[in-house]
């Protein structure tokens, strides 16, 4: 036979322990054993079919017949390599154990075990899938193999080792051949390919070394098909048309649609013409590819959390033969995986609300219809890839130039005309409550701390620019001084709630006084906050000179007042200006917001 009309396991077997493909420790092991001369009588290769098994031991036998051996390194020209590489040699005896399994096979090989080799100084008896033996048989073999004449070697070879009797294995040199890597495999390919001088794509390389599943011989067969399919050259479209694999790219445009959280439908209906066991595994391939590929868009959560839905759906196939309904359920759920926001996200996005109630505009405008759904009012800026996926529900336009900044709820479809000005709750409600949770912490901490706060610091007022807390101090004594001494955890607190950079102002009253200003209305109050800022004499030591600054909070709010009067009008023309009528056109929103920024 013409050596090009070979198949290219053939004609590619390897003829020396160096040639052998992804077994560097077995051939080490035993080419040193054979120029040690340490030479047990049986030896037994176990290992996964096309893993080189019988290629290694024809190879040992080779070099144990070899007329300058036994070596490792036998020297191919003497008559004893010429006719083993032919497969000719009359003391190498090869037997299948699959097609030869019973007493009567074994009794003929035993027979040949007592006469001499016929040219060489060793018989070699190669026994193949010698797991497939029948009971008799292996008892028949035990007592040969335990003491055969000194010219006999016995090399077994199986895929199934756990089938061998221990009997057979205790008698026996056991080597394990591993799966061969999948670099190894690709490497032999690329090597066969260029003697071959057949030009292929890299990745149509790696398509068929990873459809091998670690068997050199699987792997050069279907090599073979691809030669004959591709016409020559081998590209990746060719052998997944061929192999009935999914194209990479279109897996990549399906991962993409999830991760965009698009509609799936029509990307799943070309999914459809594959197997769904397929497509569940070659997704399980394409997401681990990623992982070691360090995409960003796949971080561990997501592949994770994918990979568990594969697992769900293979379980479901199982249970379900309706491939179809699977398949669908499976992309929805990956789909769903990706909205799924993570702890550390929605801490983050309960943080950001705290500070927005904080800077809570002085006027809003709402529809009607969804007042009552829209308590909050988001401003999302999207910085990041992974946020993008997260958080797009909520686009903000900044207007730098006038002061404001616009956010557009892009979601809702209501028209803008349909919408009123509504005053926000009162800013003192708020501020009073988190004045509560502040003192409601101190208790938590300590009660002695928690009831000297209460007792002697009473809620004044809150003010939004700068953002000030005013309190009224009544404390004196020891009061005063354990106050003093937690003051710096008693700030934290307050920026917890208030927002951090708050500014705190006390203002030293005596007791009798105070209990006569808590009768007043918030008017009253909001009058002598004025009058007391200008008074510096009465404003307690306990000021943080550095924090408030030299200003003077009452004369920002005489100055705040004419820009009061004219707000609304700046308002009308902010809402009806060209950007804010662009942004309506693209975002048809729901709501607007405008944000004082003074
Ligand atoms: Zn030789």
């Amino acid at each position: 036979m013409n050596s090009s009309d070979r198949v290219l396991a053939l004609k590619y077997r390897p003829r020396r322990f160096e040639d052998l493909v992804g077994q560097s420790s077995v051939s080490q092991t035993l080419s040193l054993a054979l120029d040690m001369k340490r030479l047990p009588h049986a030896y037994l290769f176990s290992g996964l079919r096309g893993s080189g098994k019988t290629s290694t031991a024809r190879i040992m036998a080779k070099s144990l017949l070899c007329e300058h051996g036994p070596t490792s390194k036998p020297c191919e020209v003497c008559p004893n390599c010429v006719s083993s590489n032919s497969g000719r040699h009359l003391d190498v005896i090869e037997m299948d154990a699959a097609s030869n399994r019973g007493i009567e096979d074994i009794k003929e090989l035993i027979e040949h075990t007592k006469y001499q080799p016929s040219s060489a100084r060793y018989k070699v008896f190669i026994i193949d899938e010698v797991h497939m033996l029948t009971t008799q048989a292996f008892n028949a073999l035990l007592k040969t193999l335990e003491e055969p004449p000194v010219f006999v070697k016995f090399i077994l070879a199986t895929t199934d080792p756990l089938k061998l009797p221990a009997t057979i294995l205790s008698r026996t040199q056991h080597f394990r051949f591993k799966a061969i890597a999948l670099k190894d495999i690709i490497h032999h390919i690329e090597h066969i390919l260029n003697i071959e001088h057949i030009t292929y794509e890299p990745k149509a390389i790696e398509l068929i070394a990873r459809s091998g599943h670690g068997s050199l011989r699987d792997t050069l067969t279907l090599l073979d098909q691809a030669i004959i399919y591709s016409k020559g050259h081998i590209t990746a479209s060719c052998v997944t048309d061929m192999l009935g694999l999914i194209d990479p790219s279109l897996m990549e445009r399906v991962f993409e649609m999830i991760l965009k959280k698009q509609d799936t439908l029509d990307i799943v209906s070309v999914l459809q013409d594959y197997e769904t066991d397929l497509i569940i595994d070659e997704m399980g391939i394409y997401l681990k590819q990623q992982l070691l590929s360090k995409n960003m868009l796949f971080n561990s959560l997501i592949i994770d959390r994918f990979l568990r839905i594969l697992g769900d759906s293979k379980y479901l196939l199982n249970l379900n033969s309706d491939g179809e309904f699977v398949l669908i359920l499976m992309v929805s759920k990956m789909v769903e995986a990706v909205k799924l926001k993570t702890i550390d996200t929605l801490i983050k996005e309960i943080e950001k609300r705290n500070c927005e109630i904080l800077e809570a505009p002085q006027n809003v405008v709402v529809p009607r219809v969804e007042q009552l759904q829209q308590k909050v009012v988001e401003q999302v800026a999207i910085t990041t890839p992974k946020e993008v996926y997260e958080e797009e529900e909520i686009v903000a336009v900044n207007e730098p130039e006038v002061g404001v900044e616009v956010a557009v709820n892009t979601q809702v479809e209501d028209n803008i005309a349909d919408v009123v000005v509504q005053q926000l709750q009162p800013q003192e409600d708020v501020s009073l409550k988190h004045y509560q949770n502040v003192i409601k912490t101190l208790f938590e901490r300590s009660y002695d701390l928690g009831n000297c706060f209460e007792q002697n610091f009473l809620f004044k007022g809150f003010e939004n620019q700068p953002r000030t807390l005013h309190i009224i101090s009544i404390a004196e004594g020891d009061c005063k001084q354990l106050l003093w001494k937690n003051f710096a955890y008693i700030r934290t607190v307050i920026e917890d709630f208030y927002g951090v950079g708050t500014l705190i102002e006390f203002h030293k009253q005596n007791p009798e006084d105070v209990k006569k200003k808590l009768l007043d209305d918030e008017d009253s109050v909001k009058e002598e906050l004025k009058e007391e800022n200008c008074n510096t004499d009465e404003v307690s030591s306990m000021i943080e000179e550095e924090a408030f600054g030299s200003g003077c909070v009452a004369d920002i709010a005489t100055l705040q007042e004419p820009k009061m009067a004219s707000k609304e009008m700046q308002l009308n023309e902010l809402l009806n200006s060209a950007f804010v009528n662009k942004a309506k056109e693209l975002f048809d929103p729901k709501r607007i917001v405008v944000r004082s920024r003074i």
